[in-house]
């Protein structure tokens, strides 16, 4: 309980409260006599009925009840369980709205933690590149498989925070092709007597039905990851999955789904898959292409989520390097080596760094595959990989690309970067606060930010990429 003024709030008050802002992940904020609530699920410029869930002193948190005046923002979620389910949590705000949020969170960022100023951020601020479909965008989902209260086999997502199934074979973000997929495996496994893992006793077989689909190349595969090594009457499920009608021109299952495979993981954890994957049908791998560099992709790889928009994110590192041909570049966090090999053409040489081993294998192949001879991979992290060749070996770069996990760079690899004098560094970012930070440390060591804009890789989601270029100051 809290006091402001004559006011006190509890837990479970239903207040009505006016949303004035938006918060950073996606909630509504608004204020009752001074006293600000974080609610969710209400959209900016909703009047909503809000249930206070947590009480503190100078904040506390809430949940819409009843919208009472809608936002002019407002629109009809597509997915009925969108609330329940966590992953979109701004599908009830209209998509222009969501990247005009989007693009505010970089700008706000970049002055609060990164000590920009306004003025400079808009001039060097380009205008968010959105979606034109923001539905059906991901080529990659994972489906934990159980039961319901009744007993009965399911499949669709965690129930946000927790780790009961709300069943949903149609997730709007997914490929479409995924729901007939999703209820094929159920079949088998009804028919088959195959039994889902339950979580509380450590019993039962299929986890997870991980699903990944080439948007290029229509490329299908299915992996089941199981609690055992083997999975009974594993001929009935591959007949199962080729036997499925796709609607449109590749109808034939067989002829898009390129790989059935199991993932061995017997271990009590939250982790999805296992390190151990068996094909029983096909490819070990599917591949998809970004324009014209094609990957080869098993279950265990890192590979984006968002084809469509990686493509403009990419080109947009490409534009921001301003490759010549003559240039030696180094890409740090390369992952399966995706950016070295987009750049790999338009440059002299690249110097890819990882640290998963399986991920800088899957990178050599690709430059094999698509007969790259220019590029060559390093197994490390970026913070002792770079410093380490750049003393011992006096390593060069014209250009360094960075595209870190969220967390940002590590500050020895900042420092050796800067001590490298690259002409140009283009910064990926998964998250604008760590970008924010890091482009401070830059900027203080001789750099200055030239261009930066959001790429919206996660439609109905609060999340944004952001791609930046610094360049050397002339002393
Ligand atoms: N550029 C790639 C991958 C980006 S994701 C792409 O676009 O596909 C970030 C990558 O950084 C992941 O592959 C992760 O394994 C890797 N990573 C995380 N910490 C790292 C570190 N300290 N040094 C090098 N790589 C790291």
């Amino acid at each position: 309980m809290v006091g402001i003024g004559t006011m006190e709030y509890r837990k479970n008050d239903i207040v009505t409260v006016q949303i004035d802002d938006i918060g950073t992940d996606g909630e509504g904020i608004g204020k009752i006599d001074g006293y600000t609530l974080f609610v969710k699920d209400a959209v900016i410029g909703d009047v909503v009925e809000a249930k206070i869930t947590k009480v503190k002193k100078n904040y506390g948190y809430a949940r819409v009840e009843k919208v009472i005046t809608p936002s002019s923002f407002r629109v009809e979620p597509r997915c009925a369980f969108h609330r329940q389910c966590g992953g979109c949590q701004i599908q009830a705000m209209s998509y222009e709205r969501q990247l005009t949020f989007k693009q505010d969170k970089i700008k706000n960022n970049l002055i609060r933690i990164g000590g920009f100023s306004e003025e400079f951020v808009d001039k060097v601020m380009e205008p968010i590149v959105g979606m034109e479909e923001p539905w059906h965008y991901r080529n990659k989902a994972q489906y934990p498989v159980g039961y319901d209260k009744n007993g009965k086999l399911v499949t669709g997502f965690y129930a946000g925070r927790t780790h009961d199934i709300i069943p949903n074979t149609d997730c709007a973000l997914g490929a479409p092709e995924n729901k007939l997929i999703l209820e094929a495996v159920l079949a088998y496994m009804e028919e088959n007597h195959v039994t889902a893992y339950r979580e509380n006793t450590g019993e039962g077989l299929v986890r997870h039905i991980l699903i990944r689909t080439g948007f290029a190349s229509g490329e299908i595969m299915v992996c089941l990851v199981i609690n055992g090594r083997k999975l009974p009457a594993e001929k009935r499920l591959i007949d199962k999955l080729l036997k499925i009608d796709f609607a449109g021109e590749r109808s034939l299952a067989e002829k898009r789904i390129k790989s059935i495979s199991i993932s061995i993981n017997t271990e009590r954890t939250n982790v999805i898959m296992g390190k151990e994957v068996r094909t029983l049908w096909g490819n070990s791998y599917i591949e998809d292409s970004i324009q014209s560099v094609t990957f080869r992709i098993s279950p265990l790889s890192f590979y984006q989520v968002n084809p469509i928009q990686t493509e403009k994110l990419y080109s947009l590192a490409l534009e921001y390097a301003e490759l010549t041909g003559k240039e030696t570049v180094w890409d740090l966090y390369c992952g399966i080596g995706t950016i070295s090999l987009f750049l790999a053409k338009a440059a002299k040489s690249v110097y890819g760094v990882e640290v998963i081993p399986q991920a800088i294998e899957d990178a050599g192949e690709n430059a094999r595959i698509n007969g790259i001879e220019n590029v060559e991979f390093f197994v490390g992290e970026a913070e002792t990989i770079l410093p380490e060749k750049y003393e011992k070996e006096g390593i060069y770069a014209d250009v360094i690309v960075v595209d870190p996990p969220r967390k940002g760079c590590d500050i020895k690899c900042l420092e050796t970067m800067l001590a490298m004098k690259p002409e140009r560094i283009v910064y990926v970012s998964c998250d604008s606060a760590t970008l924010a930070r890091d482009l401070r440390v830059l900027v203080d060591g001789g750099y200055e930010v030239k261009r930066v804009r959001g790429v919206d890789q996660f439609g109905q989601s609060v999340h944004v990429e952001t791609v930046c270029v610094l360049s050397k100051l002339s002393v």
